[in-house]
């Protein structure tokens, strides 16, 4: 007769470590509240959820050469909301 005990525990450690990696929400902080990041500023570095961040995109272009330098497919880019307004001014 074999347990299966130490398995289960061993998973729950896992969880646990994954969880004290996570990041929260740079612009969430103001508001006192700490929200998961899902992403992080391109520009600024700043951590950002779902609500903070702006999803663009942006030319993807190769070393100068011969033919042409862009790719026909955007890329995608994300920034926060105040390097976003930032770019457009
Ligand atoms: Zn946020
Ligand atoms: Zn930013």
């Amino acid at each position: 007769m074999t347990s299966r005990h130490d398995v289960s525990s061993r998973r729950l450690v896992t969880n646990r470590q994954e969880r004290t990696k996570t990041m929260n929400c740079y612009d969430c902080l103001p508001g006192a509240t700490t929200t998961p990041a899902v992403a992080v500023c391109t520009r600024c570095g700043a951590a950002l959820c779902r609500d903070h961040l702006y999803a663009g995109t942006t030319e993807v272009h190769d070393t100068p050469g011969l033919g042409r330098a862009t790719h026909e497919v955007a890329a995608r880019r994300i920034t926060c909301r105040v390097c976003a307004g930032a770019e457009r001014t």
